[in-house]
């Protein structure tokens, strides 16, 4: 490693340890902070600032006002719903934190560097070794911290464990490239497959995301690297859940990268999130949103496996409604969590 490297560091949110879901055995999930898109239905909303941030938990307040004392920049104030932060003045200097009894201020991210984290990491090592897991980046986005993700992607390879990436795809074709090496296994979102209404959903449009997809299949199929490449499809309600979606997404699968995708993952939505976006004092428009029926998303999966693509190649998860539930569609999941009517998976971190 040369010095520079040495000096390099990163902004990561958190480990998930033990994860199950973001690719094959037990793996450690690091989730970077910081991603070019902002996805309408985002799961990890406090994952998009590239920087970390402070947020406020409403139910963990005692309403002492410490922390409004403690702000040398005036951020903070106390209206009826609670604390409010002013983000253009707030600089993360984290006083608040230091200063609340709580824990009602704390902080999303932080500021690591790949040696330490890799550490940390490989107390678990055991058991990516015992089922076959490994360490997968995820987010916000690996790619927006391209030398601190090969520097870490590196450090686990060299201690012989499997690595993947998560991503996006929206980044340069060099960063992608250079990180590949390292990589045993890519994980790819692939949301909408209409240029505009993806940048509806997201900000972007996908044009760079599927040409980096066109080009990551030709790197694996000119290394003989069939199964390395899994997409990922979040089924949102009234957004990327629609027939002409899964269909077109399908079809791309089927023509551009053939027998290279080992896993196309249609995974449902829920708003199990919605506390995060409170905590961060953004009013978002999901909250209300329920699951997705059995039924609806049967069906789409049924569209994904007659698209062309190897049908083996679709699965389907998260949680879903039974027809039958008393749930509608804008009461949310919790009921159904509650009450059994759902097959439940952590759908955490895997919308970036
Ligand atoms: S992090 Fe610092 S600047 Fe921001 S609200 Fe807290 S005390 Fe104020
Ligand atoms: S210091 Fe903590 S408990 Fe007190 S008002 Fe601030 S957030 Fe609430």
């Amino acid at each position: 490693m040369s010095a520079t490297e040495k000096n390099i560091s990163g902004t990561v949110l958190r480990i998930q340890r033990m994860s199950t879901e973001d690719g094959p055995g037990i793996r450690s999930t690091i989730f970077f902070k910081g991603c070019p898109l902002s996805c309408v239905w985002c799961h990890n909303p406090e994952s998009i600032s590239p920087k970390v941030q402070v947020h406020w938990e409403k139910t963990r307040c005692i309403g002492c006002g410490s922390c409004i004392e403690a702000c040398p920049k005036g951020a903070l104030a106390m209206a009826q719903s609670g604390i409010i932060i002013d983000r253009l003045s707030c600089d993360s200097c984290a006083a608040c934190v230091q200063a609340c009894p709580s824990t009602a201020m704390d902080i999303y991210g932080e500021d690591s560097k790949p040696d330490d984290l890799a550490r940390e990491v490989m107390k678990d090592e055991v058991y990516f070794r015992k089922s076959g897991g490994g360490v997968t980046l995820s987010g916000g986005e690996p790619t927006m911290q391209p030398l601190f993700a090969k520097e870490l992607l590196s450090a686990f390879q060299q201690n012989g464990l499997h690595t993947a990436l998560d991503t996006c795809g929206q980044c340069s074709w060099e960063t992608l490239e250079a990180l590949l090496p390292h990589t045993d296994m890519v994980m790819y979102d692939f949301k909408e497959i209409d240029p505009d209404k993806h940048k509806n959903l997201t900000g972007i449009s996908n044009t760079k995301i599927l040409e980096n997809l066109i080009g990551l299949g030709r790197f694996m199929k000119e290394r003989g690297l069939p199964d390395k490449l899994w997409i990922r499809t979040p089924l949102i309600p009234d957004c990327t859940a629609t027939e002409q979606n899964i269909k077109g997404i399908g079809v791309f699968i089927k023509e551009h990268l053939g027998e290279i995708v080992g896993r196309w993952e249609l995974c449902t939505f829920n708003n199990l999130c919605t506390h995060k976006y409170e905590s961060l004092g953004i009013d978002w428009a999901f909250k209300k949103t329920g699951l997705i029926s059995h039924e609806e998303a049967g069906s789409l999966a049924s569209l994904a496996q007659g698209s062309g693509v190897d049908a083996r190649i679709v699965h389907l998860s998260g949680p879903m409604r039974n027809a039958d539930s008393t749930e509608s569609r804008g009461e949310g999941p919790h009921k159904s969590v509650s009450n059994g009517d759902v097959s439940e998976c952590r759908c955490e971190g895997v919308y970036a």
